[in-house]
């Protein structure tokens, strides 16, 4: 074996494996593997968890935070003005430096796949040349994939249509669209209609920002579903967003969710920014704004939780990290129960390397060997704490490691090392 990681826990609940790995790929995940490894690790019981996966992110604005100014309301509106500010003065280099340096942010935090949406309304197409090079530059280390994102609006904006049909040409993977930003609803199904039709003549996954409104009228997840359907693309779709949902009425969404899980259509929520942006034009009671995402995987419906800004126009916090972004989830969609916690970690590792439809992610054997080792004991610390990535592994290769967070306590006559770490039961 060339590496063999000892005493791990497993995101399902199995303890005290080891996981051998031979060429890339894991060779052998049992209790008391007898073969040696060329390097051994001992996990000491810690969570060893697949890498991972970001299914909604904008690698074009992050790290632009405060160029050319702040957003000072905080608000959405004012971010998309901000954003058509900076389009303008952006060069290729300051958008390949800026998408290099969120793709070590993100190795470190054991993010090893992204779907970055790239806005293709700029007729240069300046940041579409910069993140398909960013993309061949990290595809050693880091899956990237792209998705041609009409930010203006497909039939809004004037040469929108040219453009992300060119955009598609040039390598990007994957359909956007941003129908509730047409001009009129009929305009947004229109839209909705357009790029489903191109996605299914081409062979590519589609992935709408859509309904990221508080507007519970708004129905274009309605119309993605029908048009999934209507173009046999069953499974290669993705809703993004999909806020309005939060202020639908009842009777309307207990048809609407079974018309998604009978499209196979993913849902992708971003808790970070659905929780800041949304119910804005409210005093109170102020809804959340996210998603119904208990309810749509009761549904049956894959649900990813995305990060989608990290220090851009529209959100200055953020740090590539997952963990921060599955904490924010269950926060805010309240899923504080067991399985409720054990389905937001799956948000952001299973359920998102779903939506971008990623083969052989997992921890099994014959799968490609990449992982993160955590310093947490399982997927419900990891959530509690943001677990230190202590080592994080792609094709069976350490990309990155950490030391142990730990703080030196000074208190007389007590133990002088502290860790968050804390097993349930383990001081009674
Ligand atoms: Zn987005």
């Amino acid at each position: 074996m060339d590496l063999v990681i000892r005493h791990a826990t497993l995101p399902d609940g199995r303890q005290d494996v080891d996981i051998g790995i031979v060429d890339g790929r894991f060779a052998a995940i049992q209790p008391n593997l007898p073969a040696k490894g060329a390097e051994e690790i001992d996990a000491r019981g810690r969570l060893v968890s697949p890498p991972f996966v970001d299914a909604h992110f904008h690698m074009d604005a992050t790290l632009s935070l405060g160029l050319p100014r702040l957003n000072a309301s905080g608000t959405l509106l004012e971010g998309i003005a901000l954003w058509g500010e900076l389009k303008p003065v952006l060069t290729q280099q300051a958008l390949i430096d800026r998408a290099m340096a969120y793709c070590d942010m993100a190795v470190a935090q054991g993010l090893l796949a992204i779907r970055s949406h790239v806005d293709v309304c700029d007729d240069r197409l300046l940041a579409t040349e910069a993140l398909l090079e960013v993309k061949r530059r990290v595809s050693p280390y880091l899956h990237l994939e792209l998705v041609a994102f009409p930010q203006d609006g497909l039939l809004r904006s004037p040469n929108a249509k040219a453009n992300l049909v060119r955009a598609l040409d040039m390598g990007v993977d994957v359909v956007g669209g941003i129908p509730h930003f047409e001009r009129t609803m009929a305009d947004g199904a229109a839209s909705v209609r357009w790029l489903c039709e191109l996605a299914a003549e081409r062979g590519l996954r589609v992935d709408m920002h859509c309904d990221e409104s508080d507007d519970p009228l708004s129905r274009h997840i309605e119309t993605l579903a029908a048009e999934t359907l209507r173009c046999g693309l069953q499974g290669r779709v993705a809703g993004s967003h999909l806020t309005s949902m939060h202020s639908m009425d009842n009777y309307y969404v207990s048809k609407l969710l079974p018309l998604i899980a009978e499209a196979g259509v993913h849902a992708i929520a971003n808790p970070l920014i659905n929780i800041t942006l949304q119910g804005r034009h409210d005093t109170y009671p102020k809804r959340r704004g996210m998603t119904r995402v208990p309810e749509l995987m009761d549904a049956g419906v894959n649900v990813a939780f995305g990060h989608d800004c990290v220090m851009d126009p529209w959100y200055g916090m953020g740090s590539a990290d997952m963990l921060d972004v599955a904490h924010m989830g269950m926060h805010v969609a309240q899923m504080t129960s067991t399985q409720g916690v054990a389905r937001c970690f799956e948000a952001v590792t299973t359920h998102a390397a779903r939506v971008l439809g990623l083969h052989g992610y997992g921890i099994a054997p014959g799968h490609a060997a990449d992982l993160v080792l955590l310093q947490a004991g399982d997927p419900y610390e990891a959530i509690r704490l943001r677990g230190q990535r202590l080592l994080v592994v792609r094709r069976g290769r350490v990309l990155a490691s950490a030391p142990e967070r730990m703080t030196r306590l000074q208190l007389p006559g007590r133990p002088d090392a502290l860790t968050l770490e804390f097993r349930p039961g383990s001081i009674s």
